[in-house]
């Protein structure tokens, strides 16, 4: 089973394709720092720290806020440590790990700025862009969380 499906499902290639691209690499399994990918199921979304900081609604569990310390919006280290993903960025491919962009783009907002950051700002500022996808009130709790955690 492939761990990552980032291709179309009408083009995917068949399984068997990704096992042989990843051959006896483990760099993602190795890093993902929550132990959501296995090679024998792929992923566990209820253990990704992407699930829990764009996905969830409401408040998170005290053990994921440990998990995902510091982190704003998504996860993506196995992203980053894929060979694959490095070795398109080297040939001037778009990156799957994106250079967030998006928040450089409102470089003047603090934590404390997004903690706060009521919803009519928040939809002027991010409505089309990916930030949307966790709402708000995920975002103010994002801030929240890592402002508490003292990162
Ligand atoms: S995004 Fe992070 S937590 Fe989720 S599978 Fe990848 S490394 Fe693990
Ligand atoms: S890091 Fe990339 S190549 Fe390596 S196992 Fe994970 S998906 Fe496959």
């Amino acid at each position: 089973m492939p761990l990552y499906e980032v291709v179309p499902r009408r083009t995917r290639p068949p399984a068997e394709a990704y096992l042989s691209a990843c051959g006896s690499c483990t760099r993602c399994l190795d890093a993902c720092p929550t132990g959501a990918l296995d090679p024998e199921h792929g992923l566990d979304a209820g253990l990704c720290i992407s699930t829990w900081t764009i996905e969830h609604r409401g408040e998170v569990p005290q053990e994921w806020t440990d998990a995902a310390a510091g982190m704003l919006f998504g996860c993506d280290i196995c992203q980053a440590v894929c060979p694959w993903n490095l070795k398109a960025a080297r040939r001037g491919l778009p990156p799957v790990v994106p250079d967030y962009g998006v928040l450089s783009a409102h470089a003047e907002l603090t934590l404390a700025d997004l903690a706060v950051l009521d919803d009519d700002e928040f939809r002027r500022r991010f409505r089309r862009t990916p930030l949307w996808r966790c709402h708000p009130e995920g975002m103010r709790r994002n801030a929240r969380r890592i402002l508490e955690g003292g990162e």
